[in-house]
């Protein structure tokens, strides 16, 4: 099954301009048969002061997103994007988390990312970096980290998807791939192809840490060509 796992909601990612049933039923018709749900969780949008009742709503998004998949026929998964404080331009995506992770830590952003590395470990989530190369970043130290993502975002004109891949051979980290459909420009039709025999968020999470295979569907910004992509753990990508 092919799954987007980087997508966004306007009812809490602030520069998304499409809401989570539009999104929803925009990925169905598009032939998707998931979506991952990692809505920005950045300390822009909350103090501690009103954390509470802004990972509130977080929550109930992530619960909305679960009752249109059922409605519309996708499955949803549940993740989170990090905005780090001490380079707002380093995001990461955290696959496997529920609500008790959200609310017994609520201060995922002033997180080193080995802190957050390990706090991900003890809940068995996932750590992916989101759109390594973006705006100039470096993928960060893979001792930290489980995978790293290709990023089909159209605004930002390249992938790197062969970087990336080329950086997982070497160091032996997953790969992940999604589009981080904010509405912005078309909506991409990248993704990752992921057993149907995956149902829950521990189970996607599990199979990031773990699985040997992976094989994505890459909508490249660069040229808007289509094309599967199959990527074994620590090998390098045959050409
Ligand atoms: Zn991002
Ligand atoms: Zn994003």
């Amino acid at each position: 099954m092919l799954i987007d796992l980087h997508a966004h909601t306007s009812g809490i990612s602030k520069c998304c301009k499409i809401s989570a049933e539009e999104n929803i039923r925009l990925a169905k018709r598009l032939g998707f048969d998931g979506l991952a749900i990692t809505n920005h969780y950045t300390s822009q949008y909350f103090d501690s002061k009103t954390y509470g009742d802004w990972i509130e709503n977080y929550i109930n998004e992530w619960q909305f997103c679960v009752k249109l998949g059922k409605k519309y026929g996708l499955r949803i998964f549940c993740g989170i994007e990090v905005t780090m404080n001490e380079d707002d331009r380093l995001h990461m995506l955290i696959y496997g988390a529920d609500s008790d992770f959200l609310l017994n830590n609520p201060c995922l952003c002033d997180m080193s990312l080995p802190q957050l590395y390990g706090v991900c470990r003890k809940n068995s989530c996932a750590l992916v970096q989101a759109h390594p190369f973006r705006n100039g970043t470096a993928v960060q130290d893979t001792g930290y980290l489980d995978g790293i993502e290709i990023n089909c975002h159209p605004l930002y004109k390249n992938s790197f998807y062969e970087e990336i891949l080329k950086i997982a051979g070497d160091t032996g980290l997953a790969v992940t791939a999604g589009c981080d459909y904010h509405a912005d420009s078309y909506r991409a039709y990248g993704g990752t192809f992921l057993p149907d025999t995956l149902t829950t968020d521990s189970d996607l999470a599990e199979y990031i840490v773990s699985a040997n295979r992976f094989e994505f569907q890459i909508h490249d910004p660069t040229d808007r060509k289509i094309f599967r992509i199959e990527y074994s753990r620590g090998q390098a990508l045959k050409s």
